[in-house]
Order: C-alpha cells, then sequence, then structure tokens
C-alpha cells in the first residue's frame, strides 16, 4: 500500500506503526459549509482545506491528515440559504476534543489548517485553551488562515488578475480552485461578478455587517476568468507557503 495518511483511510496498528517510526503531527483541515456565489457549491471551503491539508501533507513527512471538519464560524453568510455555522466556542470545543485524543496516542504537533477565514477566531481560542491544557502539544496557527498569502497573490498578478478580480469569497481566486478541484460542482452558466472594490479595508465591513450587505449575489471578486490550470497552481503556492512558514 502506497502511504497515505488520511486517519479515516488507516487501521489502527497502521497508526501504531506510524507514530512508532517518527510520526508526530496530525494536520488537522477545517472547511465551512456556508454560500460561494450563485456559482460554486456549499462545500467550497471544506474541498480547498482537505485539498491543501493534503498537499502539505506531502510536504512533511511524518504528518498525518484527521478528517475534514466540514462545519465552521460562517455566521458572515446569514441570509443565504443553506448556511450551516457553529458558535466559535462551539467549534474550538471540538478541536480541545479532538487534540486531547491525538495527544493519548502519541502527537505533539497539531496543525490547524483552515481554509475559511472566519475561522480565525474558533482557532484562536481552541489554540489558547490547548495551551493551558496541553503544554506539551505543539499547535500551529497558520498565519494565512486569514489572509490570501502574497505568493498566491502574486501568481494571479502574473497572470494579469487583479485583487478586486481574485476577491476575497468566489472570485477568480476560489473558482479557479474550484474548477481544479471538482469542475462538476462548478455551475459556469451562473458565475457573476459581485463586489469588486477595495479588498483589503471590506474585511471589517464584512465582519461587522455581512456580507449579504456588501454583495447581493454573496460575491467578492470575479470568477469570469477563473481556470482550473491555474487553480492548481493557487493551491500548490498556497501549500508551499503553509510548508516554509511550518518549517522556518
Ligand atoms: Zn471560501
Amino acid at each position: 500500500m502506497a502511504y497515505q495518511p488520511n486517519l479515516a483511510h488507516l487501521t489502527w496498528p497502521e497508526v501504531a506503526r506510524a507514530v512508532a517510526a517518527g510520526a508526530d503531527t496530525v494536520i488537522l483541515p477545517l472547511g465551512a459549509t456556508e454560500q460561494h456565489g450563485p456559482h460554486l457549491p456549499l462545500g467550497t471551503d471544506t474541498l480547498r482545506a482537505e485539498d491543501l491539508a493534503r498537499r502539505l501533507a506531502a510536504r512533511l513527512p511524518g504528518a498525518l491528515v484527521a478528517p475534514v471538519l466540514p462545519i465552521g464560524c460562517s455566521d458572515e453568510h446569514a441570509g443565504f440559504p443553506g448556511l450551516l455555522s457553529l458558535d466559535a466556542a462551539t467549534l474550538a470545543a471540538v478541536i480541545v476534543d479532538c487534540a486531547r485524543r491525538m495527544a493519548a496516542w502519541g502527537i505533539t504537533r497539531l496543525v490547524l489548517l483552515s481554509a475559511h477565514g472566519g475561522n480565525g477566531r474558533a482557532l484562536a481560542l481552541a489554540a489558547e485553551r490547548l495551551r493551558r491544557e496541553l503544554p506539551d502539544l505543539r499547535v500551529w496557527l497558520p498565519a494565512q488562515t486569514l489572509a490570501p498569502d502574497e505568493a498566491v497573490l502574486a501568481l494571479a498578478a502574473e497572470a494579469g488578475i487583479a485583487p478586486e478580480e481574485f476577491g476575497l469569497h468566489a472570485g477568480e481566486g476560489e473558482t479557479s480552485e474550484v474548477l481544479w478541484l471538482r469542475p462538476d460542482l462548478v455551475r459556469a452558466e451562473a458565475a457573476e461578478a459581485g463586489y469588486r472594490g477595495e479588498m483589503t479595508t471590506i474585511v471589517e465591513t464584512l465582519q461587522r455587517l455581512g456580507l449579504k450587505a456588501v454583495t447581493p449575489n454573496g460575491v467578492l471578486g470575479d470568477p469570469a476568468r477563473a481556470r482550473a490550470a491555474r487553480g492548481e497552481r493557487y493551491l500548490e503556492a498556497r501549500a508551499g507557503a503553509l510548508a516554509k512558514e511550518l518549517l522556518a
């Protein structure tokens, strides 16, 4: 059997052997179930989190990947049908509970890999609790959870994609990534631009008023020029940046 790090596909003796051979890290991917415009599925961030975890694990020898948590903190998407969302304290509690079990079978490093910026507060809460309750477990919270990585924006710029087009949500960036991951789930004919203004300063407004107030169709950016091949390059660049940050 080729080495495959997903806990959900391993048996307990295989996990025991992996840990005995030096596996000390679990990557916990965190997604969301929230609107991603009229053209992308609600599970967009879940798909992206799973893929990033796999790509990061390929760069971290001995890292295991936990099953993705498909519901996150997405209250900023209230008003759009299909939303599922947890309180930050609830998600933090789930993370802490899982981390306790991991520590019991030998894991000493936990990577909280969220593909959804709204999970940030829950991750910080969990990390803070874990520092107190499990001081021997190193918890790593990537900086790029909250903002698109510079390497990714540089790739977009090279292709002539402006930040307002790449977007923060369901724009060219995420649409390209889902076109690579699950083209069958992209409703290309329904793709349309949403808010196309300044993407950095709008974040505070989004957190305060929700996306509905800024973008009636739920899109921040413009998916028109999204391409699968570029989506794969974005995902690779994200994973590369994560590995660089983790191994620094
Ligand atoms: Zn997303």
